[in-house]
C-alpha cells in the first residue's frame, strides 16, 4: 500500500509526520480503530497512543458519536446554508469557555490559525506577529517561521515557498521567556498586531508554560495593544473541560480550537472577545469565508463528543494518563535511561534527557536516537506511538485497563531497546 500510495502521493502520505521519516521504516495502513485499538492492513492490533493526533478523545467508534453521524448523515452531507447544528456546537463552546463570546467555525486548525491571525491584523492595523520557537500553529504561511534562539530574531522562512517578505512579519522567539518578549515590544512598539502562543505546547515534546508566563503575555500585549492569541488547537476540549484556559484561567483575546471538537471530522474555530470578532465578515470588514464551514456531519460529530466529555470523562483520562505516565517512568528509570515524562494535564511525553526542557533549544538536546529504537520496540508489540520524539502522546477514555496492561507489558523490552540504542 505504501509503494501505491508512493507512486501517486508525494512521499505516500497526506501530512508529513505520518511517514516515519523521524523513526524510519514503514507507516501502517489503518483499515479500522475501535475503542483504544487500531486494526492495520495486515490484520495486527495497536493499543492507539496517537488518537489521530488528539482528536479521538472517546477512543474509536464510539457508538453515541457514530450514531449522532450516520443521523446526520441521513439528513444529507452539506447545504451551503446556515444551519442548527453550527449553531448548538458555537453555544457548547461560548458555555465551556467565558473568554470567547462569539466563534466562527472553520475546516481546520490552519484555517482557525490563519483566519485569527489575519483578524488580528484587520482589527489592530498592525503587521508583525510574534511566534515561539518550537510552536506549531498549522501550516499557515507567517508561522511557518521558526528562527533560531535570540531576542527577538526575525523569522526566516523554514520552508521554501514561504517568502522572506512574509516571514519578515513574523518574530520568532525563545519560549518561556518573557524578557524576550518585553524586548521584542521594546523594540517595535505598536507594530506587533498579536503574540500567539500554543496554550501549552505540544509540538515539540510537552513542554508546558512556566508559572506566570501566559498571564505575562496576556499583560504584555495589553499594555501595548496588541492581542493575546492563545492556540488551543490540540489542547482545548482535552486538558480539561474548558482545554487549558480550564487549567490556568489566563483568558486570551482570541482562542484557536480544532482536533477534539470535530469527533473525528474536519471542524475547527476561532473565537473570543465579541468586539474584535465583530470586525469579522459580513458583521466587519475582515474577510473569511469556507465552502464547508460548520458542515453539518462535522458540527454533529463535534457535539455528540463534546456533550459526553463531561468531570467523569476528563478524571478518568487524567488518571489512565497518570498511570501511563508512572509506568513509562519506571520503565526508563529500571533500565538506567536518562528520561523525564513531561506532562500538562493529560497530555505528555518523553524527553530523552534528565536536564530540564523549558524550550525548543532544550528539546533538541535529547537523545532522540533513543526514542527511534523505543518506538519500533513498541510497535513490534503492539502500541502505537507518535512517529516522532517531539510529539504529545494522547490518550482517552476508551484505555482501559486492558489497554494498559498490553502497554505495560511492551515497556520493558522496549526501555532496553533505548538503553541499547547508539546514535
Ligand atoms: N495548532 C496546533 C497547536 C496544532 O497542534 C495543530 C496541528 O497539530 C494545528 C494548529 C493545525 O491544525 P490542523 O492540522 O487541523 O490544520
Amino acid at each position: 500500500m505504501f509503494d501505491r500510495a508512493s507512486v501517486v502521493t508525494p512521499g505516500g502520505v497526506n501530512s508529513p509526520v505520518r511517514a516515519f521519516r523521524a523513526v524510519g521504516g514503514t507507516p501502517r495502513f489503518m483499515v479500522s480503530g475501535t475503542g483504544p485499538y487500531l486494526t492495520d492492513a495486515d490484520g495486527r492490533e495497536y493499543v492507539d497512543l496517537v488518537c489521530s493526533w488528539g482528536p479521538m478523545i472517546l477512543g474509536h467508534s464510539h457508538p453515541e458519536v457514530i450514531a449522532a453521524v450516520q443521523a446526520a448523515v441521513s439528513r444529507g452531507t452539506s447545504f451551503g446554508t446556515p444551519g442548527e447544528g453550527e449553531v448548538a456546537l458555537a453555544e457548547e463552546i461560548v458555555a465551556r469557555i467565558e473568554p470567547v463570546e462569539q466563534v466562527r467555525l472553520v475546516s481546520s486548525g490552519t484555517e482557525a490559525t490563519m483566519s485569527a491571525i489575519r483578524l488580528a491584523r484587520g482589527f489592530t492595523g498592525r503587521s508583525k506577529v510574534v511566534k515561539f520557537a518550537g510552536c506549531y500553529h498549522g501550516h499557515v504561511d507567517a508561522l511557518l517561521a521558526a528562527a533560531g534562539s535570540g531576542l527577538a530574531t526575525f523569522g526566516l522562512p523554514d520552508t521554501p515557498g514561504v517568502t522572506g517578505a512574509t516571514a519578515r512579519d513574523t518574530v520568532v522567539l525563545p519560549y518561556n521567556d518573557l524578557e524576550a518578549v518585553r524586548a521584542a515590544f521594546a523594540a517595535h512598539p505598536g507594530e506587533i498586531a498579536c503574540v500567539i502562543t500554543e496554550a501549552s505546547p505540544g509540538n515539540m515534546g510537552v513542554v508546558p508554560p512556566a508559572d506566570g508566563f501566559n498571564a505575562g503575555l496576556k499583560e504584555l500585549c495589553a499594555a501595548d495593544g496588541a492581542l493575546y492569541i492563545s492556540d488551543e488547537v490540540m489542547t482545548g476540549f482535552r486538558t480539561s473541560k474548558a482545554g487549558w484556559y480550564g487549567v490556568d484561567g489566563v483568558g486570551p483575546d482570541l482562542m484557536t480550537f480544532g482536533k477534539v471538537m470535530g469527533g473525528g471530522f474536519p471542524a475547527a474555530a476561532f473565537g473570543g472577545r465579541a468586539d474584535v470578532m465583530a470586525h469579522l465578515a459580513p458583521a466587519g470588514p475582515v474577510y473569511q469565508a469556507g465552502t464547508l464551514s460548520g458542515n453539518p456531519v462535522a458540527t454533529a460529530a463535534g457535539l455528540a463528543q463534546l456533550r459526553l466529555l463531561d468531570d467523569a470523562a476528563y478524571a478518568k483520562i487524567d488518571a489512565v494518563s497518570a498511570e501511563l505516565r508512572s509506568l513509562v517512568g519506571d520503565a526508563f528509570t529500571k533500565e538506567g535511561v536518562a528520561h523525564t515524562v513531561s506532562s500538562a494535564s493529560n497530555m505528555f511525553s518523553v524527553f530523552f534527557t534528565d536536564e530540564p526542557v523549558r524550550n525548543y533549544d532544550d528539546a533538541k538536546k535529547q537523545e532522540a536516537f533513543r526514542f527511534t529504537a523505543f518506538f519500533h520496540s513498541m510497535l513490534e508489540q503492539g502500541v502505537y506511538l507518535p512517529p516522532s520524539a517531539f510529539e504529545s502522546w494522547f490518550v482517552s477514555t476508551a484505555h482501559d485497563e486492558r489497554a494498559v496492561e498490553r502497554i505495560a507489558a511492551a515497556l520493558p523490552a522496549a526501555a532496553r531497546a533505548a538503553s541499547e540504542a547508539t546514535a
